[in-house]
């Protein structure tokens, strides 16, 4: 069974900017970071309550982060899921031919983990962890974020992204999918965030061309913030720039945009508000 979503992570160049970046623009500064040299990677941890977002910049040009750097720059490189039994959902994934990056759990920086294949999931690669109770103990959240919104999935086409994310993720899905100008958007439920599908409507819209230069795949994530409007007010004192800030009467979502957070745009959400 998958219990919630339990990180996204973002694979970076060189981690002190980053760092300095989401410490300046979120308010992150209680940071565990570790070297996790089975995956060629240093690691940091930013807590979110229930959640983390992880930055990960590699060590060993040869490891699987410094190849997808090389090949599609900086920006989220996976999002991890925690299960209750591991060895059970790899069972499950293999019964239904889903192909894996590990046949087996290893030890991991977020429990026994293991990786799915991203051809499995429209560029979307996925971890899965168990919990073992070793873990680092996540850092005090920034004041004001209150939870991890969802991440967010760039596909060509809903209906078919909604059957196989159901098949691998073993979630029920309703399939429903809202109209927006620029995009169709689908969600499932992981705990007490989401996965969100995104359809591009609009051909010259940010995700229609995200489609196109980089294919499916993760393209932003959103955390939720108590006082929306007073956190936007602040950003754009900053002159940090921002994007689909909507009318006060509506204060529910705006984006910090790619520019400012090394090639990933993060989505703000009112915390208890919800798109669907
Ligand atoms: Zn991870």
């Amino acid at each position: 069974m998958i219990k919630r979503l339990d990180h996204v992570a973002i694979a970076v160049k060189s981690m002190g900017p980053v760092l300095e970046t989401y410490r300046r623009l979120l308010g992150f500064s209680d940071v565990h970071i570790e070297d996790v040299p089975q995956q060629g990677v240093k690691a940091a941890m930013l807590p979110v309550p229930g959640a983390e977002i992880e930055l990960l910049e590699p060590i060993d040009p040869q490891g699987a982060v410094a190849r997808f750097l090389e090949r599609r720059g900086e920006g989220l490189h996976h999002i991890c899921l925690e299960v209750d039994d591991i060895a059970d959902e790899l069972a499950r994934l293999k019964a239904t031919n889903v192909p894996l990056v590990d046949q087996q759990a290893r030890p991991g920086l977020a429990g026994n983990v293991a990786f799915l294949h991203p051809r499995a999931s429209h560029g979307t690669l996925v971890e899965l962890a168990q919990k073992t109770g070793r873990e680092p103990k996540p850092g005090k959240p920034p004041p004001g974020i209150t939870g991890l919104g969802h991440a967010a999935v760039v596909v060509k086409d809903m209906a078919q992204a909604f059957r196989t994310f159901a098949t691998i993720l073993g979630v029920p899905v309703d399939g429903k999918a809202l109209e927006r100008p620029a995009v169709k958007l689908g969600f499932i439920k992981l705990g007490n965030s989401d996965l969100e599908l995104l359809e591009p409507v609009d051909p010259n819209g940010d995700q229609a061309r995200f489609l196109a230069e980089r294919g499916e795949g993760l393209y932003h994530f959103c955390l939720y913030v108590a006082d929306l409007p007073q956190k936007v007010a602040a950003l754009q004192k900053a002159g940090v720039k921002l994007d689909r800030v909507r009318p006060p009467e509506r204060p529910d979502m705006a984006f910090i945009h790619q520019d400012e957070l090394h090639g990933v745009p993060v989505e703000l959400m009112q915390a208890g508000w919800h798109p669907r």
